[in-house]
């Protein structure tokens, strides 16, 4: 399976609430390449829901335009082209952990819309150490694994391009690096566009190709910077200094447009 390339053009939102202006974007222009890994990163408030959820389809920009392969955001959703990620895994709490990740996969697949076989799907659930949990039901899962069947879900869906909005904001740090490691496992296995949300520099850093630098008043791309770390990233790369000469440029980014 592919990813499909995602083309941000001239792209602003302001939002209007109670006779007050928020800008929330303003002049985004970014191309996504087709199995792209890219992080939105930035302080709250500086319009990376926004972003997500315009190149999602699901609120309109007021300038500008998204294309996902060349179609319109509507019509790309109405092609599954996106899964979404979210903060909360929000699964379905009467259902097993495989229901919840092969039931819309199996819906889109009737549909005779891309999802992955099930084969893929139970590969994909041992691949993030979920197979002796495939019959629970999520209140028996702690946290992790229940992001863990939220991600693997997004991806089951078999959609060339996964949005997801800080998806570990709710992990505790050690089971956030885990975590990180669990996507890049599955990102590597299905070769989506991932386009992720983050305020934290370091998962930046060890997850992306490319890292977006957002910046507040008005919500705008601050900097771009590639990502020059070797794949398969594995744990190591933390100690490395290219590792650290990453980090330490991201937060000079992020100060030179935030103090
Ligand atoms: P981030 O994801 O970077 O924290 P958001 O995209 O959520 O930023 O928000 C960008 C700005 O737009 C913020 O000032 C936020 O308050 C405002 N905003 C976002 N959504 C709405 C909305 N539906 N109505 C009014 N203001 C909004």
């Amino acid at each position: 399976m592919n990813g499909a390339t995602v083309a941000i053009e001239g792209v602003a939102k302001t939002f209007q609430t109670r006779g007050r202006s928020t800008h929330a974007l303003t002049g985004v222009d970014l191309t996504i390449r087709s199995g792209e890994f890219v992080a939105l990163l930035g302080p709250s408030g500086c319009g990376k829901s926004t972003l997500l959820r315009i190149i999602g389809g699901l609120i309109e920009p007021d300038q500008g335009a998204v294309s996902v392969n060349g179609a319109g955001p509507h019509s790309a959703r109405r092609a599954k082209q996106f899964g979404l990620v979210p903060q909360a895994p929000a699964l379905v709490p009467w259902r097993t952990v495989e229901d919840n990740i092969s039931f819309l996969a199996t819906l889109n697949a009737k549909a005779g819309r891309t999802a992955l076989s099930a084969d893929r799907v139970s590969e994909l659930v041992d691949a993030v150490g979920l197979r002796d949990f495939r019959q629970a039901y999520p209140h028996e899962l702690s946290g992790g694994l229940q992001q863990r069947v939220a991600l693997v879900r997004g991806f089951a869906l078999g959609a060339p391009v996964l949005l997801m909005d800080e998806p570990f904001a709710a992990l505790d740090e050690i089971t956030r690096a885990d975590a990180r490691y669990l996507l890049l496992d599955l990102w590597s296995r299905t070769g989506s566009t991932v386009i992720f949300v983050t305020h934290s520099i370091p998962e930046a850093v060890i997850l992306s190709d490319r890292v977006v630098v957002m910046a507040a008043r008005p919500g705008r791309v601050a900097a771009m910077r590639t990502i020059s770390l070797p794949r398969p990233r594995t744990a190591d790369l933390e100690d490395a200094p290219a590792f650290h000469e990453h980090v330490r440029q991201l937060r000079a980014d992020l100060r030179e447009h935030h103090l």
